[in-house]
């Protein structure tokens, strides 16, 4: 059996995967807020843990692992758009208005995930279906001695009771309160102490409990619904780098305090950040997008996918349009041996028809990313299987690595070499409206002059035309040179 070998966060080293039991390997991250579309930053750990759930899947079998990632749907950021939406006019409650927009971010969510390949987790648990699971878990830290009520509906972890607190980043309680942005309030005992559960206005949601109408703190979230889902201990805990502290930190304590028998975690996984063109991405640089954006300017998923996987995990990585054109032909190549008619593939309703079954990932690919998910290793590799024409190989190892699946667009990532997105996607449509225009004065004028000019500099541009009575088609060829487009 290929052994898996991770980073583990909390060790500072890799560390060879030993499931607690290797016939159901259990593997939790962290999803997101759901108040707004994901930006791509937030795809990155949903593609990195991908991969991690597809080799777990290789080596343990398809039905031997469990992956869980979570929807955070009740929080500030959720209910002030709510509210604004309230004010602008919006039918019906404050709490309907909530769930509408935490149903609708879900549904977004999923679908730009699944253009990206990403598989769906066994488990997308909802923090609001767990409410009861959470308040008993905080009753039971009470008990124990390591929270306390502050008479006012608020109640908090005590840190200080916990001497582990801090491992997983490896930093003392003075460096993390310094580096971070610490809430001193009048009833914290002690400036680190975290919320575990706070009051909620009649208006917005909230839920009875012990100490008054109220919501959960985000961190105990996490701790009540991967111990429902995976009880005391489970394999890996994944997520941002951005997550490390305090969330990870929190989790920990609440979980290995309330459940000391077990270890929670046994080993922890961290993304690095996305940035763009070299900068972090802001709303300020103006340089902030959702992967819906990119979806809608053309660029296809796997092209996406595919420009994260050059760069490690554990790297700060850098997207940029250059990286994704040079993706975008690199996968137009790998995809064009599945061209050849009834050799490897078939058309599909929308794609192509893959027999999974008959197709395996080269075993050098996986492991490498075996190997603490060594995806630009495995990218290698993949261009050697090319040169070398052995291409099931290749086509599995693409499925494998989630670049090709039956939705995948082959037409439209085959698009002639040097042409640029834009030119691609976006703007050849401009011409089909000039060209119907000119089409339909023509008609009137009995004048085709101007139709045969603009159709003359189209295909002097690489574009072969067709017009039929349903509207114009324009087809970029293999000479397609988008600068000559100017010329219309
Ligand atoms: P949030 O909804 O903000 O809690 O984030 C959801 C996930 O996206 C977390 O795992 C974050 O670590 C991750 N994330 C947010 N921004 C970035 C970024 N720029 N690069 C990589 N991951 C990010
Ligand atoms: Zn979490």
């Amino acid at each position: 059996m290929t052994t898996i070998k991770l980073h583990n966060t909390r060790t500072r080293g890799k560390e060879v995967l030993n499931p607690l039991n290797p016939d159901d390997v259990r593997l939790y991250l962290c999803g997101p807020t759901v108040y707004d579309r994901a930006h791509l930053g937030n795809a990155r750990p949903v593609v990195v843990f991908d991969v991690l759930y597809r080799l777990l899947r290789q080596v343990y079998g398809t039905n031997h692992v469990t992956y869980a990632r979570n929807f955070t749907d009740v929080d500030d950021k959720i209910n002030a758009t709510a509210l604004a939406r309230k004010e602008a006019g919006a039918p019906g409650t404050l709490e309907e208005l909530v769930q509408e927009r935490t149903e609708e971010t879900i549904s977004w969510y999923l679908a730009d995930m699944a253009e990206l390949g990403a598989l769906e987790p066994v488990h997308m648990p909802r923090a609001t279906a767990y409410i009861p699971q959470m308040i008993a878990m905080i009753e039971d830290l009470i008990a124990k001695g390591h929270a306390y009520a502050d008479g006012a509906g608020h109640v908090l972890f005590s840190v200080k009771s916990y001497k582990d607190y801090g491992a997983l980043s490896g930093r003392s309680v003075d460096d993390m309160i310094a580096g971070a942005r610490v809430e001193v309030a009048d009833n914290k005992r002690d400036p680190m102490d975290f919320v575990l559960w706070k009051p909620s206005t009649d208006e917005l949601p909230g839920w009875d409990s012990p100490w008054g109408r109220g919501r959960p703190g985000w961190h105990i979230e996490c701790s009540a619904m991967s111990h429902e889902l995976f009880g005391d201990s489970f394999d890996i805990h994944g997520g941002g780098n951005d997550l490390m502290f305090p969330h990870h930190e929190n989790e920990i304590a609440q979980s290995c305090c309330a459940h000391p028998e077990g270890d929670f975690a046994k080993i922890w996984l961290h993304n690095e950040m996305l940035q763009v063109e070299g900068k972090k991405m802001s709303k300020s640089l103006g340089n902030f997008f959702t992967v819906r954006d990119l979806l809608d300017q053309g660029y296809p998923g796997e092209v996406i996918r595919f420009v994260f996987l050059q760069t490690h995990y554990r790297k700060p990585m850098d997207w940029t349009d250059k990286k994704a054109e040079e993706a975008r032909q690199t996968l137009a190549k790998f995809y064009s041996v599945l061209m050849v008619p009834g050799e490897y593939a078939k058309p599909g309703s929308r794609g192509v028809y893959l027999n999974t079954d008959v197709y395996q990932p080269d075993e050098k690919i996986v492991e490498a990313i075996a190997d603490d998910l060594n995806t630009s290793k495995a990218i290698s590799r993949l261009h050697k299987l090319y040169k070398e024409e052995r291409y099931q190989l290749l086509i599995g190892s693409m499925v494998f690595l989630g670049l090709l699946n039956e939705e995948t667009d082959i037409d439209h990532l085959s698009r002639p070499e040097g042409s640029s997105y834009s030119a691609w996607t976006g703007n050849l449509g401009q011409y089909v409206s000039i060209l119907e225009d000119a089409r339909k004065s023509a008609m009137e004028k009995k004048d085709f002059s101007e139709v045969d000019r603009i159709k003359a500099l189209l295909i002097d541009a690489g574009i072969e035309v067709r017009m039929s009575k349903a509207g114009v088609e324009l087809v970029p060829g293999p000479s397609f040179d988008a600068s000559k487009l100017d010329a219309i």
